[in-house]
């Protein structure tokens, strides 16, 4: 009897949940985790913007609106921008994958399968969502196989002349063989464009290679590497805890001063006026000390897992040569690299730091005997590391 009691008890209870739940919907609201960039405010139970991450999702959906972001490079850049999963690690491709497709982000919401208006703000227009649909449909799986209609590096870059588009065309010869030839679109009224060669893919994915060749980490260089970074973690702990505990120390400091302040005014030993403008300074300076302990909380270690996020990064580029991924190479290129060109049937481009600082070093192991791992003619390196600290 007491199974049947407690279950009508729960069937109950579950039924009221149930109907707050509806009333809430109704309402446009939903108690429930609001997705990244937004935060359950506790008082007012709503979803309200996350001062600290809306934007930089909102970044992020954009770039992906772009079709030049495959999901992997989308994880590449919150992570750079600091958006993390709970341990501090990327953000799981499946859940890039949830957070693309939530239609939230324009205003609405889902509840069991079903879309309903909300009364949040919205990050983005259905529009922008729709653009993020289109290219999940291309760039929505990890490792696609081969462009449109198989033109590899359709949209990869431009003419290095007049900066339309280079265009991928197909070709069938005589004897049946197919080639893909790559040219500029000549779409510029103003210039005459003298770029008329046309590039043989095969051309192109050769110096795309040598491209991935330069950025790419070999093995040695990437454990020699690690090792440093290991060492580097130590003294970094250590200066860091020390400027943690600085901060803590003055915060504290200040927050001693408003409530002996506060004592101050409460024994009439001082007027409203002078009471409020000190208590405002003092305040204002606990603000900044607060907000200075958590940005440094939040980025301080930060760049040492950046940094070994790069140098498993670039050791991994060399993989993608080993397997002949084309489609890997230039995704990888086009997610580190930008200003992608081609003048005279050469490619071109620029990389960011510190990819650039190893297409150098790189060049300088070339030259002067490779195998040798320098780490001190790679001190721009650790210095860039310093700096983003
Ligand atoms: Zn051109």
């Amino acid at each position: 009897m007491k199974g049947v009691h407690s279950k009508y008890y729960t069937d109950n209870l579950r039924e009221n949940i149930l109907r707050g739940i509806r009333q809430k919907i109704r309402r446009g609201e939903l108690s429930a985790k609001a997705p990244l960039g937004y935060f359950n405010e506790p008082r007012l139970r709503t979803i309200e913007p996350n001062k600290k991450t809306f934007r930089k999702v909102k970044e992020c959906l954009e770039a992906f609106a772009t079709g030049q972001y495959t999901l992997t490079a989308i994880q590449r850049k919150m992570f750079s921008l600091g958006l993390v999963g709970k341990t501090g690690a990327p953000v799981h491709l499946s859940s890039i994958q949830k957070i693309l497709t939530n239609p939230f982000y324009y205003g609405d919401f889902r509840y069991r399968g079903e879309v309903h208006q909300g009364s949040h703000k919205p990050m983005i227009s259905k529009k922008l969502f729709d653009k993020i649909q289109e290219a999940l449909v291309v760039n929505g799986k990890p490792r696609k196989k081969r462009g449109e209609k198989g033109l590899l590096y359709k949209g990869f870059a431009i003419c290095g002349e007049c900066g339309y588009a280079i265009t991928a065309e197909r070709k069938i010869k005589k004897s049946g063989l197919v080639y893909h030839y790559y040219h500029c679109t000549f779409k510029s009224r103003t210039q005459k464009c003298s770029q008329t060669r046309f590039l043989r893919e095969e051309e192109l994915t050769r110096q795309v290679q040598d491209m991935v060749q330069k950025v790419s980490l070999p093995d040695e260089w990437r454990d020699a590497y690690l090792k440093k970074l290991e060492s580097e973690n130590v003294n970094v702990r250590h200066s860091s805890d020390l400027f943690v505990q600085n901060l803590k120390n003055d915060i504290s400091a200040v927050s001693a001063r408003l409530s002996r302040l506060t004592d101050a005014y409460l024994n009439e030993a001082l007027e409203l006026g002078e009471y409020l403008e000190r208590k405002n300074a003092l305040t204002a300076e606990k603000r900044t000390l607060e907000e200075k302990l958590s940005d440094f909380e939040r980025k301080g270690n930060h760049w040492l897992e950046l940094m070994r996020n790069w140098i498993l990064e670039a050791n991994q580029a060399g993989n993608l040569i080993k397997q002949e991924n084309l489609s890997g190479m230039k995704d990888f290129l086009v997610s580190i690299g930008s200003n992608r060109r081609v003048t005279a049937g050469m490619l071109l481009a620029e990389f960011k730091m510190p990819w650039r600082d190893l297409t150098e070093t790189g060049a300088r192991a070339r030259t002067f005997g490779a195998g040798e791992v320098n780490l001190s003619s790679n001190s721009e390196l650790w210095t860039l590391a310093d700096s983003n600290r």
